[in-house]
């Protein structure tokens, strides 16, 4: 039993409806399709979701709303013309863009949510009644229904654990149930959406609860690239990945899959996997609990710009009992989080995100660091971006570092700091962001150069 989800670029369009189609028929166990809204047909193109969130702004606004509903509405009608089928859900799905501007304003704190919620929710409508009509028969499930009660945290919804019992009763279902992903429905029956791309956060949800084989989740790219294809010419794509790595190139980057949406998977100990939309054929990237082969130290190689570096040393710091903690309490008055602590015997370092700070909050850091802590140096150094290499099987293997630094070395690439966790799923590396590229390809060439062919 496997649970597929769709992006929105796979749903976008009849032709993409098409391929989504004939993915599902091809394999029986997909017995459950999560939908996102339908997605920018080209790079001119506008989201569902991002012409739901205009609609809403020109509502709360009480500008002029024909256009908006005329388009959003449209937008479904072309592909029910497109695709050739009755189309008879258009009648749920005007009426239902329509109420929307029927809802109440004031002390609504869901309506944003409420809007939001539609462009998945009329696009499963939709699919259930094509696959219907081409022979497969599909049933449309509203999360309500399905048992996706969240929390009552607009645009930030979580689940709740007491839901998978009522979720895992979907299996007995005799059709293909048609999901909307992206939004749950709170205690008080409010809808309530996750963060934005959280049709991911769904597929993972309805994965745990059924207790599928499987969690299919389907996109517009051959699985995780192994480093930026941005930057690294053709990388190859991995063809299988712990949860744990995943984590780790997720948090430096690689953003194919949400953040939340591996822990309903991985608590669930349901195997994931990404695959193409527009190449099915292709393997994918598998998201694993544990390696099926131990050869490769080197999964990935993640790359992200924008941290700042609180630098600061003083003489005998480490016989100082409580340094430590003082700085970090400084930051927390300041209501800053930071991400990695490098130390030194006599220096220290915090690296965090540039978003974190302020030019008023960076003096004050400074200030009190010289007052209260009475360093002898401290500075605060800009424009650092983060190298992280990822690869559980690193731990068994020794001189993974060794090559990385000398490839680095061998670019003349100046390492500010290097960081690695007892747990050796990654080293992370902070380099200046204007050597970022030259890095990241000295690495590439380093770790999967020779072999990058075969790989791909
Ligand atoms: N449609 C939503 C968004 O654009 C959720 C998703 O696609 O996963 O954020």
């Amino acid at each position: 039993m496997k649970v597929t989800k769709f992006g929105g670029s796979s749903l976008a369009s009849a032709t993409q409806l098409e391929k989504v189609f004939n993915i599902v028929q091809a394999d029986p166990e997909r017995r459950f399709v999560v939908v996102s809204a339908p997605g920018k047909r080209d790079s001119s193109d506008t989201k569902v979701t991002d012409a739901l969130i205009k609609y809403y702004k020109n509502y709360v606004d009480g500008k002029d709303l024909s256009s908006s509903q005329k388009w959003i509405i449209n937008r479904y009608q072309t592909m029910v013309d497109e695709l050739g089928f009755p189309g008879k859900c258009m009648k749920k799905i005007t009426e239902s863009i329509l109420n929307l501007a029927t809802l109440p304003i004031d002390d609504n704190e869901f309506l944003y949510d409420a809007f939001l919620a539609a462009g998945e929710d009329n696009n499963a409508k939709l699919v259930a009644e094509y696959f219907t009509y081409k022979g497969i028969p599909a049933r449309y499930i509203h999360p309500k229904k399905a048992g996706i009660i969240v929390s009552s945290e607009p645009r930030n919804a979580r689940i709740l654990p007491s839901s998978y019992d009522k979720i895992e009763a979907l299996s007995e279902a005799d059709e293909v149930l048609v999901i909307p992903g992206f939004f749950g429905v709170t205690v008080d029956n409010q809808i309530c959406t996750f963060s934005r791309g959280g049709s991911d956060i769904t597929g993972s949800i309805i994965a745990a609860g059924v207790k599928a084989d499987l969690y299919e989740n389907f996109t517009d790219v051959d699985g995780i690239f192994a480093a930026h294809p941005g930057i690294i010419h053709n990388p190859h794509s991995i063809k299988e990945l712990t949860y744990r790595e995943m984590r780790e190139l997720a948090y430096a980057g690689f953003s194919v899959l949400h953040d939340e949406a591996l822990l309903p998977a991985y608590r669930g100990r349901i195997p994931l996997v990404i695959k193409n939309t527009n190449n099915p054929d292709h393997p994918g990237t598998r998201i694993v609990l544990k390696h099926s082969d131990h050869t490769l130290p080197v999964v990935g190689i993640a790359a992200d710009d924008g941290f700042v570096s609180i630098n600061m040393s003083k003489y005998l710091m480490n016989r100082e009992v409580g340094f430590g903690r003082k700085v970090l309490h400084i930051l927390e008055e300041l209501n800053i989080r930071w991400e990695h602590l490098p130390t030194g015997i006599d220096d220290l370092s915090l690296v965090l995100r540039s978003r974190e700070l302020t030019p008023i909050k960076e003096e004050e850091i400074l200030r009190q660091l010289n007052s209260k802590l009475e360093v002898d140096k401290a500075e605060i150094e800009h424009g650092l971006s983060i190298i992280m290499i990822v690869g559980e099987n690193m731990k068994s293997h020794v001189g993974v570092t060794a090559t990385a630094t000398a490839a680095l070395s061998k670019e003349n690439v100046n390492l500010a700091m290097i960081s690695q966790g007892a747990s050796e799923v990654s080293v992370l590396f902070v380099i200046k962001t204007e050597e970022k590229e030259k890095a990241l390809k000295a690495l590439y060439q380093a770790f999967f150069g020779v072999t990058q062919d075969t790989r791909a």
